[in-house]
């Protein structure tokens, strides 16, 4: 039994226990993916993300354990079969341990994954798993050092690394290295993250770099697309797997002498939003429904009195508001500042 306070455990079991349908909306995709963000402090400065660092404006303050467990409990009793933990980054909350043993608590809830920059992998990797860490993606945009200070602001490449060795050890099979290729700063990863996964047992995703509100001219500047990433696995022997239809957006392809994968994020393909699984909340409780949209339903007024059915209701009512896709091939990037604030 995960080790955090039974009056944590118990607030809003037994009303969450009656079974709701699915949520799907009319559009047909099905949502048993959360992606909740647990803060938005972060202590990295990538440049397409938060080139000034985390700035501390007076916001309110991120989720605490009791409305973070009355959020699970609630998704739970919707369906959800898989939470992620993102921020910011969610490895600067000292409570993050108890936070994956309460992801993994709620009944139905099969899978909990991590989204890190890695700081602190390798000294915490151990105890998130002893607490219930099914899987972790970790983000690595370069393989050569100084890139990766560069783009960073840190410059601790083979720590880093070091983690990702360690999950290896302690079993993680699939771990996913998310990558964003710059036109700037790593073009020349792609080839180097290629050879990387001819022995290396994970996943790389190529991100396509997004454009949010504060990056508009970086994203001109940078941009590289990922069909023209496509093209070059394909040239080089990688096919596409096939994935199940509610496997979410994520493109994977492999290759016979290669122990690793590559994965492809393409938000600005034509079908990207056809596949949407997932729903996102942010560190302060607001329900985004889109990535980049800007309908947000604030929970946090359920949360705070721990009210499971009412928070229920509000994400059920919600749902019709969410649209087919995003805008973003018309510049409109949403409310989203940086996707530091909900998590990417
Ligand atoms: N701090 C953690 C990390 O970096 O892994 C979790 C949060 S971060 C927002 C989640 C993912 O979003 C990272 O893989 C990051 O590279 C990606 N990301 C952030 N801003 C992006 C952007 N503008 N375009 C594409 N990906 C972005
Ligand atoms: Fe921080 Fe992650 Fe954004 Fe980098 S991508 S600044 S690590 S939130």
């Amino acid at each position: 039994m995960p080790n955090y306070p039974s009056a944590v455990v118990q607030s809003g079991t037994a009303e969450a226990g009656q079974a709701y349908p699915t949520l799907e909306d009319t559009y047909g995709r099905r949502f048993q993916y959360l992606r909740l963000s647990v803060t938005e402090i972060c202590n990295f400065r990538c440049n397409y993300c938060l080139p000034n660092g985390y700035q501390n404006v007076s916001k309110p303050l991120p989720l605490n354990q009791v409305e973070i467990d009355t959020l699970l409990q609630a998704f739970s009793a919707l369906g959800t079969r898989k939470v992620r933990l993102t921020g910011g980054e969610p490895a600067t909350r000292r409570d993050l341990d108890t936070l994956i043993a309460m992801a993994k608590s709620p009944p139905g809830i099969q899978k909990v994954a991590l989204t890190t920059n890695g700081y602190n992998l390798k000294q915490k990797i151990a105890s998130w798993k002893q607490a219930g860490l099914d899987a972790i993606n970790v983000s690595v945009d370069s393989l050569d050092a100084a890139q990766f200070s560069r783009i960073t602001g840190h410059d601790i490449l083979p720590k880093v690394l070091a983690g990702i060795d360690r999950a290896i050890e302690l079993g993680y099979s699939n771990i996913k290295i998310n990558a964003v290729l710059l036109q700037q700063f790593n073009v020349d990863q792609l080839e180097r993250f290629v050879d990387w996964v001819k022995h290396m047992p994970v996943t790389v995703r190529f991100i396509e770099l997004m454009e949010t509100s504060d990056n508009r001219v970086f994203f001109r500047e940078n941009r590289i697309t990922g069909e023209s990433i496509k093209s070059r696995l394909m040239e080089q022997g990688w096919t596409e797997k096939q994935r199940d239809r509610f496997a979410g957006p994520a493109k994977e392809f492999s290759h016979p002498d290669y122990k690793g994968n590559i994965g492809l994020i393409m938000p600005y393909s034509k079908d990207f939003c056809a596949t949407c699984n997932r729903l996102r909340v942010s560190s302060e409780g607001k329900l985004h429904l889109c990535l980049f949209g800007d309908s947000q339903v604030d929970l946090r007024p359920y949360l705070l009195q721990g009210d499971v059915v009412g928070t229920i209701r509000a994400i059920r009512q919600s749902l019709p508001i969410k649209k087919s896709g995003h805008a973003l091939h018309d510049g409109y990037t949403g409310s989203t500042r940086h996707l530091a604030s909900i998590g990417g």
